[in-house]
């Protein structure tokens, strides 16, 4: 596995390996891997020749307030992961290389950016946009694998490319879990012991929520407000950011539950912002 920092080089070795025919693959994360970034790197390796995993934390996707300094990293355990499921190539800019004094130009889906967390956290998909087309332009892929964890992230990469006719296919992979149903994130690791234990039962929320509506609860306030209940009660520790159920494709609210939705949360537990989601299916 090599490890590259030169956003020219990776342009031209990318270019290089398209020519010869290699079908590339791009994993875009912000390092301080798990189970969920390996899920997607494992996919990569079993559905192309070259995979290629960006390894950067994104200043611009973050608010003045948030965690962008206290982020996680760890880029020797990262580098020992990837390698171990067959990453070929690791692309680690420095952070002032891809954003050059007078960067001036921004990637924004502001009709999809202004739900669920967009509400919460303005301007974070547009930096998400900036990166990850810069990411496209850099290496070129034919594939792109990103994690349904961040669905409303997953939702708006596949505007942005069908929009502006990206030539990459963008694939959405399934959330990783911990054994007690925690979606693994990097920022799992703020939480003390027993906010740890408290996380848990934002996705035993869920599936709650799943099975009403499988016997017949379609009326998504209700819904709404059962789950709420359950977390204040469950999570005492949490704040609700957001609990709403959306469209898959447009992510537009939903009030009455009569084909597949998306219900997605965001829960504010000590220094972490957790999400989730699941999908709410009608039989
Ligand atoms: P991040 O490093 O958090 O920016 O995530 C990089 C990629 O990994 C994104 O496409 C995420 O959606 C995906 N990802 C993060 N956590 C998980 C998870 N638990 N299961 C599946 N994919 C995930």
């Amino acid at each position: 596995m090599d490890i590259i920092n030169d956003p020219k080089e990776i342009q031209e070795l990318t270019s290089r390996l398209k020519c010869s025919g290699k079908i590339i693959s791009l994993v875009p994360t912000m390092g301080y891997f798990h189970a969920g970034h390996l899920s997607l790197m494992k996919w990569a390796r079993e559905n192309s020749d070259i995979v290629f995993v960006s390894l950067f934390v994104n200043p611009t996707q973050f608010g003045p307030k948030e965690d962008y300094n206290s982020y996680p990293r760890d880029f020797e355990r990262d580098t020992k992961m990837a390698q171990e499921v067959g990453v070929d190539y690791i692309f680690a800019p420095e952070k002032d290389v891809i954003y050059e004094p007078d960067h001036g130009t921004w990637v924004s889906v502001p009709k999809l950016a202004q739900y669920l967390c967009g509400k919460s956290r303005p301007g974070h998909f547009q930096g998400v946009c900036t990166i990850v087309l810069k990411l496209f332009n850099l290496v070129n892929p034919h594939l792109a694998i990103f994690g349904k964890k961040d669905y409303q992230q997953f939702v708006i990469i596949k505007k942005m490319v069908k929009d502006l006719n990206v030539p990459v296919k963008i694939i959405g992979r399934p959330i990783v879990r911990e054994i007690d149903g925690l979606a693994m994130s990097s920022r799992n690791s703020y939480l003390t012991q027993d906010e740890r234990k408290q996380a848990a039962n934002i996705y035993l929320g869920l599936k709650k929520a799943c099975e009403w509506t499988k016997n017949g609860v379609r009326d998504s306030e209700t819904i709404i407000s059962k789950l709420s209940e359950c977390y204040m009660e469950h999570i005492p520790s949490g704040e609700i950011d957001y609990i709403e159920i959306v469209d898959p494709t447009d992510l537009t609210p939903v009030k009455t539950i009569d084909k597949e939705a998306i219900l997605a949360v965001a829960i504010y537990l000590g220094k972490a912002r957790l999400i989730d989601n699941i999908l709410l299916e009608v039989k």
